[in-house]
């Protein structure tokens, strides 16, 4: 792994794309991502495009976000700008090396200082519960979310597609101890991947909101990036291609319908923002 510490410019981003319906920032605190799902879409993006170095091999740490994002959140409210922010759309802010970086914890902590209206932790790291101090603080200032992508219940499916990002079982786990502690929780299903019938049930009572994306339609291109990452040749190697359609997310959001409420359950990016 290629590491470098930058000075980044900014750390706010303004909200676009799937994003805008609701979030105003996305927040990445670093570049690059040690996880390297087969399927990220961010691979597909000019970041990754032009990098010369393979995905999942560089990072680069943004040593200054927290004094960026102090300065940046101050500009915004003397122009009172509403702050609702997505963290991470590029990258996961808990990379295996944030254990020793503490960026993302730096993060939390200026926020806990100069709280944003709205802020949704997106990671599938366990190591996010190292943060739960925070979290609980900075839930008393402001509307929190921790939404753990859990594309699958089934740990052979994951290894198949993103066999370096952490395992479904520990994924959970950090899941029902964030709940357990008060916090609002999200299981995002994104992008959907075959998973076994007891998927829902598994979620019961540990997760708040189920947010539905998947290969064809959440890529950011209408399935063209993940094409070209070669996603569907993936699925019919395996003998998976009934879940590559167009429409798995309609059969997905039925399913689940089963045991979760409407109001609980959003697809996509017309409702990646959640009711709060
Ligand atoms: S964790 Fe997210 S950003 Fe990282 S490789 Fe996987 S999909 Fe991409």
């Amino acid at each position: 792994m290629e590491t470098n510490q930058i000075q980044a410019k900014k750390i706010l981003t303004e909200a676009k794309g799937y994003l805008d319906s609701g979030f105003t920032h996305s927040l990445n605190p670093y570049s690059g991502c040690a996880f390297a799902c087969l399927y990220c879409y961010v691979r597909e993006m000019p970041i990754q495009r032009f990098k010369g170095t393979p995905w999942g091999d560089w990072l680069d740490l943004k040593i200054n976000a927290a004094e960026n994002y102090r300065n940046e959140v101050l500009k915004l409210r003397k122009k009172n700008k509403p702050v609702n922010i997505f963290m991470s759309s590029a990258t996961d802010p808990y990379q295996p090396i944030e254990r020793k970086a503490n960026i993302t914890r730096s993060l939390l902590e200026e926020m806990a200082e100069d709280p944003p209206d709205f802020l949704q932790i997106q990671t599938r790291s366990p190591l996010v519960t190292r943060d739960l101090d925070l979290i609980t603080e900075l839930k008393e200032k402001c509307h929190v979310l921790v939404s753990m992508t859990i594309e699958t219940d089934r740990e052979d499916i994951k290894q198949l597609f993103a066999p370096y990002a952490p395992g479904i079982k520990l994924r959970m786990k950090a899941l029902k101890e964030i709940h357990e502690a008060g916090i609002p929780t999200q299981a995002s299903i994104s992008p959907v991947l075959p998973f076994t019938p007891d998927f829902p049930k598994l979620l019961e009572g540990v997760v708040d909101h189920i947010w539905i994306d998947t290969l064809s339609i959440g890529d950011g291109s209408m399935g063209k990036r993940s094409e070209r990452l070669g996603m569907p040749k993936l699925f019919e190697e395996n003998g998976l291609s009934r879940w590559y359609c167009h429409d798995i997310h309609v059969r997905v959001e039925k399913y689940f319908l089963k045991y979760f409420p409407r109001d609980k359950i959003r697809v996509s990016k017309q409702e990646a923002f959640p009711k709060l």
